[in-house]
């Protein structure tokens, strides 16, 4: 009796830690609910998939362009999990640059340098080379972006990734690499200058600056013509808002999006 009254005690003991982890592993994350969807773009010899995650109604559209920046994804996808939205991310081959061949030859661009003709033919130089038929390729796919993928965002948030003392907020700042770009920034001494909004409205900016985080409000007149989305979306009037952190800093980018969602609202 004493031997099976302990080994009932022991059953019921390993149940219960057993119940109570998957439990929390449940509370913790369940993207299972999040719908996927996976639609593809040919370029050349290679495709490229937008893999979609829609979580209820859908005025926001979170946009990951970098295959190698997965904290911004991970990031997203939790906040889904407690929110409604889209989330939209490029699978390439896992680096940051989009690689293509024609015949023998291979064309390589960095995707978010593409929205505008003087950047496509920037960056096919700078990583490989130009040719016409290359661009009109890489044309497409950037048409097959704005036109079709974000045509039914009320706001774009781009999500990035960047890392230690490179890019940053610094890089906005007088005597920084991009100082002509922005019209204003914030920077609060409480926040990792790796972490920051980069908006092209200044409505978003002030909200933004007033939660306490680092932002900066791009100069849609003078801002460098790179082809990146932020000057398409300067250009053409849309809603643009990019929430840059770095990489691993998995809560903080969570925070800054549900901080976003709080503006917005
Ligand atoms: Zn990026």
């Amino acid at each position: 009796m004493k031997i099976n009254l302990s080994f009932i005690m022991v059953l019921t003991l390993v149940f219960f830690l057993l119940f109570s982890c998957s439990n929390k592993t449940n509370e913790k994350f369940n993207e299972n609910y999040l719908e996927e969807i996976s639609t593809s773009f040919k370029l050349g010899d290679s495709i490229v998939v937008f893999k979609t995650y829609i979580s209820g109604t859908q005025n926001i559209i979170y946009f990951n362009l970098h295959d190698d920046e997965n904290t911004s994804v991970e990031a997203a996808k939790h906040v889904l999990n407690k929110i409604n939205g889209k989330l939209i991310e490029i699978q390439a081959s896992g680096e940051r640059l989009i690689s293509f061949n024609i015949d023998t030859t291979v064309y390589k661009f960095d995707p978010n340098r593409i929205f505008t003709a003087l950047g496509r033919e920037a960056t096919l130089k700078r990583y490989s080379q130009f040719s016409q038929e290359a661009d009109s390729i890489v044309n497409s796919f950037a048409d097959y972006i704005t036109d079709s993928l974000l045509k039914e965002a009320i706001i774009i948030v781009t999500l990035h990734n960047n890392t230690e003392n490179n890019y940053s907020i610094l890089s906005y700042v007088q005597g920084g690499e991009y100082e002509t770009d922005a019209t204003a920034v914030y920077i609060d001494k409480n926040q990792d200058t790796d972490d920051f909004f980069y908006v092209t409205e200044e409505d978003y900016y002030n909200k933004i600056k007033q939660k306490g985080f680092n932002v900066l409000l791009q100069d849609n007149s003078k801002v460098t013509d790179d082809g990146s989305l932020s000057v398409y979306c300067g250009s053409k009037g849309v809603k643009y808002i990019n929430i840059e952190a770095q990489k691993g800093h998995l809560k903080q980018q969570e925070k800054m999006i549900m901080t976003l969602q709080s503006v917005i609202n």
